[in-house]
């Protein structure tokens, strides 16, 4: 099933999407949802970023093409960072480059949306924490990140986080193709099945550090071909299975 959030006139909901028709929840997507019985047709709809976190987690060198063009190997454990929760936009929405940045990379990632409270969960019991699937753009000011050592300031501004179009709930994630598109051009292709560190053991690993709420997010690592984004570029990531999440680059302040 496709999860959506999405904005109706002046009305904010989640929703299941088929056939190109919205239907509606009452409630979140959390606690049984119960259909509202209504059908919206998809034009007519906005959608927004499928869930508002509590945090993004983010998995930093996790394919070792990736790794090995950033100058260095996959680490022994995962390297995780987090995303505010105020970096994340929704499909077809500006990612605002900063002019404090020289160099704004696009980063397409597989993210796991987290349905229920998770803390010190086994990588076999992942799936049963894991509400579904979506597509997710870590937007990393590559030259801040250099000049910081440490990775806040890069990978923290507002619109820094492209999450969507929705949630599919029915994907195995454990061998799709992640694919990132610059106005068309492939820069980036892998498949899930090379990173280092799969779906259930970044869930294991992270959930022994912190628990996750319903609604947060993991990115899980980006394949090789990070390159940057300039005003006026349409950025796609594309998740097989789940769909194409598209943002264009706008000038920020
Ligand atoms: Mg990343």
């Amino acid at each position: 099933m496709r999860l959506v959030r999405f904005r109706f006139g002046d009305r904010i909901a989640t929703g299941s999407l088929a056939d190109g028709f919205v239907r509606p929840l009452r409630g979140t997507f959390f606690e049984d949802p119960v259909p509202s019985g209504e059908e919206l047709p998809l034009e007519q709809v906005r959608l927004l970023a499928p869930v508002i976190p509590s945090k993004v987690v983010c998995v930093g060198k996790n394919y070792l093409e990736h790794a090995e063009e950033m100058g260095d190997n996959v680490p022994e454990e995962p390297v995780i960072f987090l995303k505010p929760s105020t970096a994340v936009i929704g499909p077809e929405d500006a990612i605002p480059r900063p002019p404090w940045s020289e160099r704004v990379d696009h980063e397409g990632e597989l993210g796991i949306v987290i349905g229920r409270l998770a803390r010190h969960v086994k990588a076999e019991d992942a799936g049963r924490v894991a509400l579904g699937y979506t597509c997710g753009n870590d937007v990393t000011a590559r030259d801040l990140q250099a000049k910081d050592g440490q990775w806040t300031r890069a990978k923290s501004f507002d619109g820094f986080c492209p999450l969507g179009p929705w949630i599919e709930t029915e994907l195995d994630p454990t061998d799709v193709a992640v694919e990132c598109r610059v106005n068309g051009e492939t820069r980036q292709a892998a498949r899930t099945s090379q990173l280092a560190f799969g779906p259930g053991e970044l869930i294991e690993f992270i959930t022994r550090v912190m628990t996750l709420l319903p609604g947060d997010v993991i990115l899980t690592g980006t394949p090789a071909g990070v390159g940057p984004l300039e005003v006026g570029d349409k950025v796609e990531v594309e998740v097989e299975g789940v769909g194409v999440l598209q943002n264009e680059v706008v000038a920020g302040a």
